[in-house]
């Protein structure tokens, strides 16, 4: 018989002063007391296993010099190499940037996909910055994380304020600095780059795969139910198109500048238009204005938070109307809300499981970078769906087996894989 080893106090980490990184701590907890794992595993698994802080200056335009402040880190890479965004944006902290590496390792392990988490962020407001400036930034903090990232180590991607041309200049700098083309180095790049088709818009789609599997889950049909969505970028934009193809009605969407409603139904692809010629949402005047806070509380079928963390807190959890939400941001409800939109009957679809599509089309595009082999679009749809529907269905599963909320199934899914894969390796030397 072997016997565990004996762990004292491990790692430590710093208090957790971010909201985000305090939500994923009781996540992790909750979870790793309903697994029963071990202390040893517990300890590694709740803290990130390398973190780097990176001062950089960029010259800006009119020739002065600014120190930013970036991070990467990558929590844990027991089941593959680390992988997960970018963030800029000005409330980017070490406590953020530690909560979504940690959200990210479970997210790769529930949709079994083989990878670690990462993520990685600058704070900065790069609404501020002009297009030079923001090339500049986005240069130098490659560089400086170049120490860390590679196609074998950490696959950084796109996330809030970041996109296709960032990480173009995240894979030439990066290509520039290892003498050869690496376009394997990050993903979400534009097509022309070794991008893949379908990655643009699989985080909003797969939010609407699943919403839609949800639905039929409880019996319902996705045409017809009316939708809110908060956040209307990257994932609200393809989320909204989406749903509006499967027949829902949108209902009500939003940005940082406040929301748009109509219970008729929004038009998503005017609302497209507009977005892409960079006016706020609120400067539309076909819609009756709303804001945020009110978004939250509309009466609907499908609420889709897909800005920021921490948006369904104890303060509204009570007055959210929807009848079920799907997280298409990372981290957008805390624990205390869930447990009261859980005795309200509310269905709340993870974020882990929600928005695991961008991952899993990132995945397919190192896949394809790496072999210089690239799919069509109806291979790549096709193949993302199968994973998350295969995803939802074990969560069904054990929750028939658990009777827990489903946050709760997905996070024993895919911290459970990691354990597993912890144990299986052993520890070093
Ligand atoms: P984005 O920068 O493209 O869009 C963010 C949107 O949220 C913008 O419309 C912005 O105006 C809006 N917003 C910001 N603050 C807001 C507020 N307080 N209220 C309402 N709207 C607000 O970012 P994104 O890539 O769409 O990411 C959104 C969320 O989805 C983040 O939580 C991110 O981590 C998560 N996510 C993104 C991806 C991806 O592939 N991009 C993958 C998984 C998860």
């Amino acid at each position: 018989m072997t016997t565990e080893p004996a762990y004292t106090a491990g790692p430590t980490s710093e208090p957790a002063e971010d909201p985000a990184y305090a939500i994923a701590l009781t996540q992790f907890n909750s979870t790793a007391d309903r697994l029963g794992l071990d202390d040893g595993v517990r300890m590694l698994l709740s803290v990130p296993k390398r973190e780097l802080t990176v001062n950089f200056p960029v010259t800006m335009d009119n020739g002065s010099v600014q120190v930013f402040t970036g991070y990467r880190i990558q929590h844990n890479v027991v089941r593959g190499p680390a992988k997960g965004g970018i963030r800029y944006h000005p409330q980017v902290s070490l406590g953020e940037v530690r909560a979504l590496a940690m959200w990210m390792t479970w997210k790769c392990a529930l949709v079994d996909i083989p990878y670690g988490g990462a993520k990685g962020g600058v704070k900065c407001d790069p609404k501020q910055l002009s297009r030079s400036e923001l090339e500049r930034l986005t240069r130098r903090y490659t560089s400086e994380i170049s120490i860390i990232i590679s196609p074998e180590s950490d696959i950084p991607a796109p996330d809030v304020n970041t996109n296709a041309q960032v990480m173009a200049w995240i894979m030439d700098t990066y290509s520039m600095n290892v003498g050869h083309s690496t376009p394997g180095v990050v993903t979400g790049k534009p097509l022309e780059l070794g991008g893949s088709h379908g990655r643009e818009e699989a985080t909003g789609r797969g939010a609407a795969i699943i919403a839609g599997e949800a639905m039929n889950h409880m019996e319902r049909q996705i045409e017809g139910t009316t939708v809110a969505i908060q956040g209307f970028g990257n994932v609200g934009v393809h989320a909204a198109r989406t749903l509006h193809n499967m027949g829902a009605s949108i209902i009500a969407v939003s940005d940082s500048s406040g929301g748009l409603y109509n219970p008729q139904g929004l038009d998503p692809d005017e609302l497209i238009t507009l977005r892409s010629e960079g006016a706020p949402l609120v400067e539309f005047p076909k819609y009756d204005r709303i804001s945020n806070q009110e978004l939250l509380e509309l009466p609907c079928d499908i609420l889709v938070p897909s800005a920021l963390e921490n948006q369904i807190t104890v303060s509204n959890a009570d007055r959210v109307r929807a009848k079920m939400i799907v997280e298409g941001a990372n981290g957008p409800t805390t624990p205390e809300a869930d447990a009261i939109l859980y005795n309200n009957g509310v269905t709340v679809v993870p974020d882990i499981l929600a928005n695991a599509g961008g991952v899993v089309v990132s995945y397919f595009e190192w896949v394809q970078d790496i072999q210089f082999h690239f799919w069509d679009l109806s291979e790549v749809r096709e193949k993302m769906q199968k994973v998350l529907t295969t995803a939802f269905s074990e969560i069904v599963r054990r929750q028939e087996a658990e009777r827990l909320p489903m946050r709760d199934v997905a996070l024993m899914l895919g911290v459970e894989r990691v354990a597993k894969a912890f144990k299986l390796r052993g520890v070093y030397p």
